[in-house]
């Protein structure tokens, strides 16, 4: 059996970490297994649908280059199944199953249902199934009355859950699941009153006729499973396999959200995080393999997903591993690439002009240098601006090795001046020796020495590689910048 799985987002937010989760594990899922991954659209609820979070979700896609296998056009770049575009089936379905008993129609007007909390959720496509709502009063109509009414009277079509039984399924991560029909969601709406689906119809309709194997999503979706199985239940239909994914936690334990910070993937993108940094990190959240390496870039998740990998506990969102994930990634990409991916962060910040190839040649020089510094894409004006523009010279104290006033700063400045004057261009390890010997020739530590000059030459305490910034500056702009230091700690 091929394995066919799906990510079924409701564009009615942007795509976040959470999604990104669940699309991710049935991309690897679909990958390890030589299966195919689907996309589908299920913008049945049209009070919270927006074209815009539809172009997030593709936006989002297409910035980490997932790709999905199949939709309803052949040729051409493949499109996702959407469900608007698929009324007409649900209500087929819909009413399948009132012929076969297993659904009715319902008549109680909006003012006699809203008194039902749960249902109202429903129409809305809500998550929750709460264990009280609608008592089931159309549920004893005749059929054949019903079907009369039906024709002219405003209705909405309800499953009939069978009473008095135990719906159960095995979860491929968390194991036998019951629940006794009475606290499942009472007769659920599964057609609106203006012939649109609920979550609950075209999502079992939609899983039965793309032929999934297996539906992996959010645990948060678990309470409508018995509800779902009931559904291929009364369709005569084997169910797919389910597997509810562990929630994703901030690090107080709560569910994930912006107050733990960014969550939604455009919030990742414009923050300079690179995608392959981010699908290593979400494709391990809730997951661990077990073999001491840390990077697993997205071709060896392909190759190594397994159910087995899971875990049953919630993952905690760790930013800082995030970070760190980041800075490996950023690290392992290739000068020119980088130095490309950089360039619009630097034109933001005024320090590039864009299509100039001396500029461009600068960036690409600089980036063995800088690309250590970088944790973040965003991170390289600071880190690189000082490469193009001359750095504001900081306030004096910057300049203090500890311990030292201005006045010992200055000589330590004027000394460094003199070296660096005297014995550039001598190598990196070269020049360490000097100051390390004219350091010793003055009781001083080595850092007494090069704080002073890292800070004059780069505008920062905190710089890449100091030698080889004043490489990639000159010596007579490093000069420059020493004497503008040196005026300013005073005479
Ligand atoms: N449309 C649902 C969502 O927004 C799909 C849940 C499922 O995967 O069944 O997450
Ligand atoms: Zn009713």
């Amino acid at each position: 059996m091929q394995v066919r799985v799906r990510y079924a987002p409701s564009p009615t937010g942007l795509q976040h970490i959470g999604g990104v989760r669940t699309a991710l594990f049935n991309y690897l899922f679909a990958r390890s297994k030589g299966g195919k991954f689907i996309l589908r659209l299920e913008d049945t609820d049209r009070s919270r649908f927006s074209q815009d979070y539809v172009q997030n979700l593709y936006d989002t896609f297409e910035w980490l280059g997932v790709k999905w296998d199949e939709g309803p056009d052949v040729g051409g770049p493949v499109a996702p199944y959407i469900q608007s575009e698929r009324f007409d089936l649900y209500r087929e379905h819909a009413e399948r199953l009132v012929s076969l008993g297993r659904a009715y129609y319902c008549f109680c007007g909006e003012e006699r249902v809203a008194k039902f909390h749960s249902d109202v959720q429903d129409e809305e496509g809500g998550a929750e199934g709460a264990s009280f709502g609608y008592d089931r009063h159309c549920r004893n109509i005749d059929p054949a009355e019903a079907k009369v009414r039906a024709a002219s009277e405003r209705h909405v079509i309800r499953l009939k859950i069978p009473l008095g039984e135990t719906t159960e399924f095995e979860d491929e991560l968390l194991g036998n699941i019951a629940w006794k029909n009475e606290d499942v969601n009472p007769d659920p709406v599964l057609l609106k009153s203006d012939g649109f689906p609920t979550y609950h119809l075209a999502n079992v309709v939609d899983d039965h006729l793309m032929g999934i194997t297996h539906v992996m999503r959010a645990q948060e979706w678990i309470s409508s499973t018995p509800l779902h199985v009931i559904m291929y239940q009364a369709f005569g239909w084997e169910p797919p396999a389910f597997c509810h994914l562990p929630m994703v936690m901030g690090e107080d334990g709560r569910k994930l959200s912006k107050r733990h910070g960014a969550t939604s993937v455009d919030e990742f993108r414009k923050g300079g995080y690179l995608p392959e940094a981010l699908l290593n990190y979400v494709g391990m959240l809730g997951a661990s393999y077990e073999d001491g390496r840390d990077l697993y870039p997205l071709a060896d998740l392909e190759r190594l997903f397994s159910v087995e990998h899971l875990k049953k506990a919630p993952a905690v969102f760790d930013y800082k591993r995030l970070e760190w994930f980041n800075g490996q990634y950023i690290r392992q990409t290739p000068d020119a690439e980088l130095a490309a991916l950089v360039m619009p962060w630097l034109e933001e910040a005024g320090i590039a002009k864009k299509g100039d190839a001396a500029f461009e040649a600068a960036v690409l020089a600089a980036m063995p240098l800088a690309k250590e510094r970088l944790h973040y894409l965003r991170d390289a004006p600071s880190v690189m601006g000082f490469l193009f523009a001359e750095p504001p010279v900081p306030a004096p104290e910057e300049f203090f090795p500890k311990k030292f006033d201005a006045a010992m700063t200055r000589s330590a400045l004027a000394e460094a001046r003199a070296l660096l004057a005297a014995r550039f261009p001598a190598s990196d390890e070269e020049l360490e020796e000097a100051y390390r010997a004219r350091a010793t020739e003055l009781g001083l530590k080595l850092g007494d020495l090069l704080m002073p000059l890292r800070v004059a030459v780069t505008g920062s305490r905190a710089s890449p590689p100091l030698f080889g910034s004043i490489r990639l500056l000159g010596l007579d702009r490093s000069l420059a910048r020493i004497d503008r230091s040196l005026a300013a700690l005073g005479s």
